[in-house]
């Protein structure tokens, strides 16, 4: 029976009534959807969410280890959580119900979850990222009484089998096809906070991708994994024949997937781009660097040449492909030369937007083991640099947009400046913003026309031409 309101649901030996839960999500796209996988399976157990943390029966921390500062975010989160809870217990008008419980999951639960629960006295439970859909199972021994565990085991299984969860109404869902990572690049600690690669069957996430078609209203699917182009090898299958048997259901309108190591692009990749109705006209492609003996010590696998050939063969393919990118500003022992480099690559390769982040040491990296001369100094103002010269980049592309029309995808409505305006992507991935032709107007999860009408290095505006409805 489907949990309402007011119903207490029993599990097992123990009755679970209506409670809340309130969760904080860190990082990437996979562990946002982590977190909806989480809020899928407690949904079980009769939670429902909460943007308030004083109204939470259960707190939840979804981590990313990938960076410091996401890490300093959450360890800030959690001791505030120490003064919250100890109050909490004596005037629950503080700031968090009394008898709340929290826990901790994803890349830092899974290497010091144990180290946490340990430490911090507030922190009830941990949990590692491959066991994200045990959460009912923790979380009803939280509720049995057993406090101060963490469970950062890895799935030893041969096979990656799950289903897609979604919580949402919208029309957009995230698909994981593959997870963990074996490339182990020097700077990196997603191979060890994710584990080694596994791969869904195609067969599998053909049925998924149908099922949510079908029965959930979607339409634009994200296919998910650290390293997607790594899809499919211990199987004998790949992500170009994926996209193609995909691109065979009636009803999913765009595909899109992220992210893309460039080592393991292969050529029924690139005609898949050639070939696809449906795979939307972007790549995110994180080069890192334009040096090539960074990316030698960074051990990436190709060079400068190399990427810039691929992204040459992929814009051949479909000559409406924008291309994003990954860099890292100041890895050690970086150069001058080196980092010029990179400002030079960014004037080749003509990327529509850019993440761009300073080097980081990770705990157990290699990259973290080298000596390093740089200070952090040094790396923020090669990060500017490289940010201010993919501005300019950015500018030029975006003003040649300027009395196009794109087809859009409406995602939601906000206030700019007292202005309503809807918000909604491109094929290409682009935001454009444009003003309803009446307040009252409802465009949400509507494709509609869009002529850009101006454009900023960071923002589009533009005008609608036709207004499509739920389906294009
Ligand atoms: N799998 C993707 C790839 O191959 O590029 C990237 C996944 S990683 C979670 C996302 C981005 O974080 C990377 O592309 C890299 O630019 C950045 N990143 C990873 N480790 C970093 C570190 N130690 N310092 C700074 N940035 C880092
Ligand atoms: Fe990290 Fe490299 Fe794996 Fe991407 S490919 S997740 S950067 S180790």
């Amino acid at each position: 029976m489907e949990p309402t309101e007011t119903t207490t649901v029993k599990v097992g030996e123990l009755e679970f009534p209506p409670r809340k839960v309130w969760m904080k999500t860190y990082g990437c796209q996979m562990n946002y959807h982590d977190s909806e996988r989480i809020m899928s399976h407690l949904s079980g157990l009769n939670f429902t969410k909460t943007d308030e943390q004083s109204d939470a029966d259960l707190v939840i921390f979804n981590t990313c280890a990938v960076r410091d500062l996401a890490n300093q975010k959450f360890y800030s989160h959690l001791g505030e959580m120490k003064k919250l809870k100890a109050n909490a217990d004596i005037n629950p008008e503080t700031g968090l119900k009394k008898n709340v419980i929290v826990a901790a999951g994803g890349c830092i639960a899974q290497t010091e979850g144990k180290e946490l629960i340990g430490k911090y006295k507030q922190l009830d439970f941990a949990f590692g990222t491959d066991v994200v859909d045990n959460i009912g199972e923790m979380v009803y021994r939280a509720y049995a009484g057993e406090k101060k565990f963490a469970v950062t085991s890895w799935d030893r299984s041969d096979n990656y089998s799950i289903e897609t969860k979604i919580t949402h109404g919208s029309p957009m869902a995230f698909v994981n096809i593959i997870k963990g990572c074996d490339k182990f690049c020097s700077y990196c600690i997603v191979p060890f906070t994710r584990g080694r690669e596994k791969s869904r069957r195609l067969e599998e996430v053909v049925k998924d991708v149908r099922r949510l078609v079908e029965f959930s209203g979607v339409q634009e699917v994200m296919l998910l994994g650290q390293n997607v182009n790594s899809y499919g090898k211990d199987n004998g299958e790949s992500l170009g024949q994926l996209i193609m048997e995909l691109e065979e259901i009636e009803g999913l309108e765009r595909l899109r997937y992220t992210t893309s190591h460039p080592y393991d692009v292969t050529d029924d990749l690139v005609e898949a781009h050639r070939n696809s109705k449906k795979l939307a006209n972007h790549l995110h492609l994180p080069v890192q660097s334009g040096s090539n003996t960074v990316l030698q010590r960074m051990l990436r696998e190709y060079t400068a040449e190399h990427y810039l050939d691929l992204i040459g063969k992929m814009r051949a393919a479909n000559p409406h492909m924008t291309i994003s990118s990954d860099i890292i500003a100041g890895f050690p022992n970086e150069t001058e030369e080196e980092h010029e480099a990179t400002l030079r690559l960014l004037d080749q390769a003509q990327f529509d937007f850019i993440y761009s982040y300073a080097f980081s040491a990770r705990k157990g990296t290699k990259a973290a083991r080298m000596n390093d001369v740089l200070t952090d100094d040094i790396r923020g103002r090669r990060l500017r640099e490289i940010q201010n010269r993919q501005l300019k980049i950015q500018e030029a592309i975006r003003q040649g947009m300027v009395g196009k029309t794109y087809r859009v995808l409406v995602e939601e409505k906000g206030l700019s400046k007292g202005v309503t305006k809807w918000t909604g992507r491109t094929s290409c991935y682009r935001l454009v913003h444009f003003e309803p032709e009446t307040l009252e107007r409802d465009y949400q999860w509507h494709w509609v026309d869009v002529e850009i009408t101006s454009a900023t290095a960071l923002s589009t505006q533009g005008k609608v031409l036709r207004d499509l409805g739920k389906r294009p």
